[in-house]
């Protein structure tokens, strides 16, 4: 996202120098989530946004003409004001527009007017179109947040969560450029108990890992804060969610976008271990999609427990989920020396709810626990979830997902197995990684490779899949 000048701007907008003296009036801040808006602290009783000049922020002044929704923004576009009623002080939206305001995708409508919180994202015309996010000066509380971090981002909705901890929607201060901000307090990790593993130098060890990565399909670091009591990572935002939530919400995959976004997938988890480095918690959870475009490109994130495989120490306690878990470790209970064919396992699993829609093994199997299925590599693919899917699709998962580690076709091979032979799908890949070549022709030289995930079921039915926040379960009776 361009940074934005703190120039040319008007009153009350918001950046670093001034913050100590709007602080004390101000009642909320915008920030701007499109790049012809900008940071704006509200202090008086309304204000009017919209294309004419006469607005108290006309949207003229800040480059937004050349914006395509421009001619589709009103005179007056919305008001906010903040009003006293009688359940106490509240800050309102109006919308005046012909097109719509939409406060978090729902559209206002002309006329209507709508209290708007903490954190409420207003998008202008479509529902897309992204403008800005409101923060409330007032129930703000980042009190406790160490100086180091306030001095340079603001922080603000949860963007996730996962075993470290929080994730938030951060602003850089003055530029205003949004990141995710990973929090890691310190404390969850010291350590303690038998098996207990000193997670924040894992952490540590995450911050290392990702600087030293460059590649479009991995997650980029921006930033690393660290305080006596919190460690805060600062990371590239990537805007499209969890694969995991896209599966649920699509039942599976079609399959050639199973196969472009898989191809991502694997082409960076090759890198990875050309790096010498084992993932070791792949997951749809931990691999991030750019866009809400069915057609996106990929980026894995959380290395906290990956390791540099060559380094040795590798650690001896396993936290990921079993689901993904490759047989090998489920069979030392953790105790083993694992290998990178750890993250193929996974990829073979990920891939295989990508393209049916449900995990290939089941808590609610009655004849066999769930270790044992992994374990003795116990999946099938029923007729009735896979008749769409293609046998090259399913010979490279049965390849990836084979018990024993030494026989599992590795990620170079698999980026040659026959389900990759398709030029269409690759150029769409090397366009999304490299958008700015221009060419078809492969990443530039001495740039890592991604991979990509994603694939059709054809006319194949929707396995009916349960979920639950966490988990993707199975249809009830999978034959296996
Ligand atoms: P943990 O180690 O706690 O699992 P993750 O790095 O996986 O942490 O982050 C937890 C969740 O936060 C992710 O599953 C995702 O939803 C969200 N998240 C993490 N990094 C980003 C990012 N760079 N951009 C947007 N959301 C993110
Ligand atoms: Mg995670």
């Amino acid at each position: 996202m361009a940074t934005l000048p703190t120039q040319d701007v008007m009153d009350g907008e918001y950046s670093e120098e001034d913050e100590s003296s709007q602080e004390s009036s101000a009642w909320g801040r915008l920030f701007p989530l499109g790049e012809s808006f900008i940071a704006l602290d509200l202090s008086k009783e309304e204000y009017s946004f919209g294309r004419g000049d006469n607005c108290d922020v006309p949207f003229s002044n800040n480059g937004a003409k050349k914006h395509q929704c421009f001619q589709a923004y009103s005179k007056v576009h919305f008001k906010i004001s903040r009003q006293l009623t009688t359940t106490g002080v509240h800050v309102f939206l109006e919308d005046m527009s012909s097109n719509g305001t939409f406060v978090n995708g729902e559209k206002v409508g002309k006329g209507c007017k709508q209290v708007i919180n903490n954190n409420d994202e207003i998008a202008l015309a479509l529902k897309k179109n992204k403008a800005f996010m409101y923060m409330d000066l007032s129930s703000a509380n980042d009190s406790d947040l160490p100086a180091e971090i306030k001095e340079k981002y603001t922080l603000t909705k949860t963007l996730g969560r996962g075993a470290c901890g929080e994730v938030r929607l951060g602003f850089s201060k003055g530029s205003c450029e949004r990141f995710a901000v990973k929090i890691i307090t310190k404390k969850k990790f010291s350590t303690g108990g038998k098996h207990a593993v000193n997670l924040s130098k894992q952490v540590m060890s995450e911050v290392k890992i990702l600087k030293a990565l460059k590649h479009p399909c991995i997650i980029g670091i921006e930033d690393v804060i660290d305080t006596p009591e919190v460690l805060f990572i600062v990371l590239e935002l990537v805007e499209g969610g969890e694969l995991f939530d896209k599966v649920v919400s699509l039942s599976q995959y079609d399959e050639p976008t199973a196969k472009l976004l898989f191809y991502q997938m694997v082409l960076a988890c090759k890198y990875l271990h050309d790096q010498g480095i084992t993932h070791r918690d792949l997951k749809p959870e931990n691999i991030l999609l750019s866009t809400d475009d069915k057609e996106t490109l990929i980026k894995i994130t959380d290395f906290g427990l990956s390791k540099f495989v060559d380094a040795g120490s590798m650690m001896k306690t396993f936290c990921g989920t079993p689901t993904y878990l490759a047989p090998e470790i489920l069979i030392t209970a953790g105790t083993g020396t694992y290998t990178k064919a750890i993250d193929a396992w996974s990829l073979g699993v990920i891939l295989f709810i990508c393209l049916a829609g449900y995990p290939p093994f089941s808590d609610e199997r009655k004849d066999m626990d769930l270790p044992k299925q992994i374990m003795g590599g116990h999946y099938t693919f029923p007729k009735q979830y896979w008749k769409g899917i293609s046998e090259d699709a399913i010979d490279l998962i049965k390849k990836l997902m084979t018990v024993d580690a030494k026989k599992r076709i590795t990620l170079a091979d698999a980026l040659t197995h026959p389900w990759f032979k398709d030029e269409e799908m690759k150029e769409k890949a090397q366009a999304l990684m490299y958008p700015d070549t221009g060419s078809s022709m492969g990443p530039p030289v001495s740039v890592p490779k991604k991979r990509s995930i994603e694939v059709g079921a054809g006319e194949g039915p929707s396995p009916k899949r349960k979920t639950s926040q966490d988990t993707v379960s199975p249809p009830k009776t999978p034959s296996v």
